[in-house]
């Protein structure tokens, strides 16, 4: 072998040496990572986001993000990612450690939902949709507000002999009025650990020109509960205004999925209470869009037509809004054994 040789074949050690060396104390791909949390993985190259789940334990990354998320609502800092030239996503490998013990340490200690709130709509001087039915040759007035009131507080009877562990809150118990802000108040004030979720579903009955329109319907989220951020810049104080749109992505389409199992869930449980006697009108997809900025898994029901006198008089009648609540308390239920028992949507 010449000289020249045993040199060539040294500087290719050497080459080996020092590419095996930034490998190792440089970066991981986020398939790897996977693998050794035992996690799936499911990528949004559109987005350019990557998420990480195993239960319950979720951990979110986003190209060119300097900070990735855990459990929805935890930002952790200090992070290096690089986007390979053949396509694959890395990250450092000390964020890559800490990812690992975050999955060791949380698998198991999922807080469950731990608070439900009920929004019954209207109340006091706002009555809501207003429609008339005639009971024993008399007319008489139907109003949402006693309507979706009623309704809510059957559900939040039965959740709370079910739940004694958890939060049942009626953002309105009695017939009063309350500023918009004072609705979502309630919502957004509770203190949650880093484990814990909650629920918000919402009560409104339907009004139409069309007198003849009548069944329940769910919608992914109230427009008047639109939200431009999810993350306030002011809690994640020092964080590049460039990256809070990116963390908002990474969230609404985590509770955008929450929100449509729970609507789906809500659809089959009414279904089964007053599909004999109504009309399940389904899930309204084109409100798609409109659930994008809820904070949590937050739906709407629509639990008839005011504005169809045979509809009216069902909503009048106590037994029917009983089985209404029962029916609502049915779908959360359903929703929260899938959320705490078998985790999200792919197990
Ligand atoms: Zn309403």
């Amino acid at each position: 072998m010449g000289l020249m040789k045993k040199f060539g074949l040294f500087f290719i050690f050497l080459l080996f040496s020092v590419l095996f060396a930034s490998a190792e104390e440089g970066f991981v791909d986020i398939l790897d990572l996977s693998k050794e949390c035992g996690a799936d993985i499911r990528a949004d190259y559109w987005k350019g986001i990557y998420e990480l789940k195993k239960g319950r334990t979720i951990v979110r990354f986003a190209e060119g993000c300097p900070w990735y998320l855990l459990n929805m609502n935890e930002l952790i800092t200090g992070l290096d990612s690089r986007v390979t030239d053949d396509g694959r996503f890395e990250i450092d490998s000390a964020s890559a450690e800490e990812v690992k013990a975050f999955f060791a340490a949380n698998s198991s200690v999922f807080g469950g939902i731990r608070y439900i709130v009920l929004d019954p709509g209207h109340g006091g001087k706002d009555p809501g949709a207003i429609g008339y039915f005639t009971e024993g040759g008399v007319k008489k007035t139907l109003r949402e507000k006693d309507v979706v009131l009623s309704t809510a507080l059957e559900t939040a009877k039965l959740l709370k002999a079910r739940y004694p562990d958890k939060e049942v809150l009626l953002t309105r118990g009695d017939d009063r009025y309350l500023k918009l802000e004072e609705r979502t108040e309630i919502a957004n004030s509770v203190e949650l650990a880093d484990n814990e979720s909650m629920i918000f579903v919402s009560l409104h009955a339907n009004a139409s020109f069309n007198t003849a329109a009548k069944g329940f319907e769910v919608w992914y989220l109230p427009p008047e509960y639109r939200r431009n951020n999810l993350v306030d810049p002011d809690t994640v104080g020092g964080v590049d205004s460039d990256v809070i749109p990116i963390l908002n992505t990474m969230l609404e389409e985590e509770y955008t999925i929450e929100s449509v199992i729970l609507g789906e869930k809500l659809l089959t449980s009414l279904d089964a209470q007053v599909g004999d006697i109504s009309v399940n009108r389904g899930p309204k997809e084109e409100s798609w869009f409109v659930v994008r900025n809820a904070h949590m898994p937050s739906v709407l029901i629509e639990l008839g037509f005011v504005t169809n006198r045979e509809e009216a008089s069902l909503l009048s009648s106590t037994s029917y809004l009983k089985k209404l609540g029962k029916g609502i308390y049915n779908g959360i239920v359903d929703f929260i054994n899938d959320f705490e028992q078998t985790g999200r949507t792919s197990d």
